[in-house]
Formats: C-alpha cells, structure tokens, sequence
C-alpha cells in the first residue's frame, strides 16, 4: 500500500466559486452527517484509510478532462474505477490513448501507450460504456486494458474493498439483466466476497433522473446480494438516490459536457450539474466515506455508510 500522502503533497484547489449545495450524508445501516459544500481539505488533511477515486464518461480529451484528471491526482488515490464511456466519440483504437493515456497512463498497468511508462501495477479499473462498445466487439478497449477476469465484468479487491465492475451495455454477451449470466456471476461473487465493503459499478445507471434516465435492466437485487454501494455514469451528472436502503450513486461529469436534469426520480436525494468532477472515496473496515468534489475543489455531497458492530 502506498504511503499516505505527504505534507508537500499538491492540495486541492481551494474554491474559487461559492457552492450552493448543501446536503447531508446517507447510509444504509448508520446514517452519520457530514456537512459538505466546503472548500475540500488538502489531499494531506482528508481522513486515513484507503483511497479510490471514481470518474465517470471522462474520455474526451480536452481542458474540461484535464482539469478532472488534476483532481483525481491531487487526490493521491491508491486506485481509479471508471463509470464507462473511456473513449468517445466512438471507442476507437485511433483516440484510446489520446482520450484516456494522455491523462490517466500512470495508473495504468501494461501500459503500452504514448504517454509515459505507465503503472507497474495495474490501478486503473473502468467499467464499458456505450460509447466503447461503439467499435466492433469493444476491440479497443479490451486490447488497451489488463483486467482481470473476461476484461468486461471483473472483481479485485484491494483494501478494505470488494470491487465488482460490470457491463451495462446490451452488446454484453453474457447479457444485462437481473437473470442474466453477469448477474449471476455477481451474485455467486458477492456471496463469496470477505472484504468489509462490496461496490458494484458500471455504466448505465439503475436509478437517474438525467435524460437518459433509469435503466431498468439494471436494477438487480443488489443490496440482497450483499453490496453496499451502487456508482454508475452515462448520465453527465452527479446524483445521489437510496432505493430499499441503498445507496445509488451517478457520477458522469468526468469531461464530457454536462447535462441538464429532467424531473426526480423517486429516490433522488441530491442532484448536481454545474460542473465537471470526481468522487474521492476513503475506506476503513468500519467506514466508507464517498465525496463528489467538483473541478474547483469543492465538496459537493458526501456519503458516509458504516458498519454496526
Ligand atoms: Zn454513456
């Protein structure tokens, strides 16, 4: 494990806008509050435990991905998952290193790109998006990426953490649904899992309120299965929902433009677009805190879940 980010470690950026979003923390078991739309601490200052960071629909290169991927440095986080749509416009073998190496190569393990040497262990664990299923078969992607298990629905764990990163998009082969093999596999997976939390992730998200909406095919029993925690993408927006006491997060505001929010859904808690962002997750085995911090270093929401003993 990394050591823990130095005093000269590069501080987030301090605000430069005021945020007008307030909002508190959720969780499943233990709701505990936390006051957000601070300036974020310095790298240094956020609490111990493990660090990810979480982007989402981010690769389309450009100054809004570049100012993203500065966060997510800042962050010092010991491994990045994505929320799919790596590679816009198309998934092409032509823009994957330009859209994702140029920012993101020291994360990425047998990095054979133009952009560095990259991680001599992997860190970097994206989910498919539509957008990379664009190019026959998701070739380019699966050629670019060391992943492990099929590359295109995976589980690792690394510190306190059971990740699960799935593949929302209907070209999947082992198909989308809760009957689905994949949902199987998740499952038959989680069952087994002994970390303290288990995270699910991928694309298309179960519960938005943004134009693309819920995705009812992924809206699997996660939270019987054992997992904690739900992020997805593919809505450029920052939401927060609880569904029978789960916490859905969506997060696609890693570069790509923005959108605009169409009416709640249901479970909506919190909802955010102004600008482009990241989430910083630390993780002890009695808490997972996960923050949405926005390009100007603000921190948007926060949720924290905790274990009850
Ligand atoms: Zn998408």
């Amino acid at each position: 494990m990394p050591e823990p980010p130095s005093a000269e470690s590069p501080p987030v950026r301090p605000a430069v806008t005021p945020s007008a979003a307030t909002s508190v923390s959720a969780a499943s078991a233990a709701p505990a509050s936390t006051a957000s739309g601070a300036p974020a601490p310095a790298a240094s200052a956020w609490p111990a435990g493990f660090r990810f960071a979480a982007i989402g629909d981010f690769g389309d290169a450009g100054p809004d991905e570049q100012r993203v991927a500065e966060l997510v440095k800042a962050f010092h986080p010991e491994l990045v998952i994505t929320l799919g749509d790596n590679n816009y416009p198309t998934g092409g073998a032509d823009t994957i290193d330009r859209n994702i190496g140029q920012y993101y190569a020291e994360f990425i393990g047998s990095y054979r790109g133009h952009y560095g040497k990259g991680a001599s262990e992997n860190r970097f664990f994206p989910a498919l998006g539509n957008h990379d299923w664009y190019t026959d078969g998701a070739a380019p992607y699966l050629d670019y990426f060391t992943l492990p298990g099929n590359e295109r629905y995976y589980t690792f764990s690394r510190g306190p953490i059971d990740f699960f990163a799935l593949d929302s998009d209907p070209h999947e082969p082992d198909g989308t649904n809760a009957q689905s093999k994949q949902a199987a596999w998740l499952k038959a997976e989680a069952a087994k899992a002994h970390g303290a939390w288990q995270i699910a992730y991928m694309h298309h998200p179960p519960y938005s309120s943004g134009p693309h909406g819920s995705t009812l095919e992924t809206e699997w029993p996660y939270r019987e299965w054992g997992i904690d925690l739900v992020l997805a993408g593919h809505d450029h927006t920052y939401e927060r929902a609880v569904e029978n006491g789960l916490t859905f997060l969506v997060n696609g505001l890693g570069g790509a433009h923005e959108y605009e929010f169409k009416a709640a859904v249901p479970g909506s808690l919190f909802r955010y677009q102004a600008e482009h962002g990241a989430q910083l997750a630390v993780a002890t085995k009695d808490e997972l805190r996960i923050t949405f911090v926005n390009v100007d270093g603000v921190r948007i929401d926060e949720v924290v879940l905790r274990h009850e003993h």
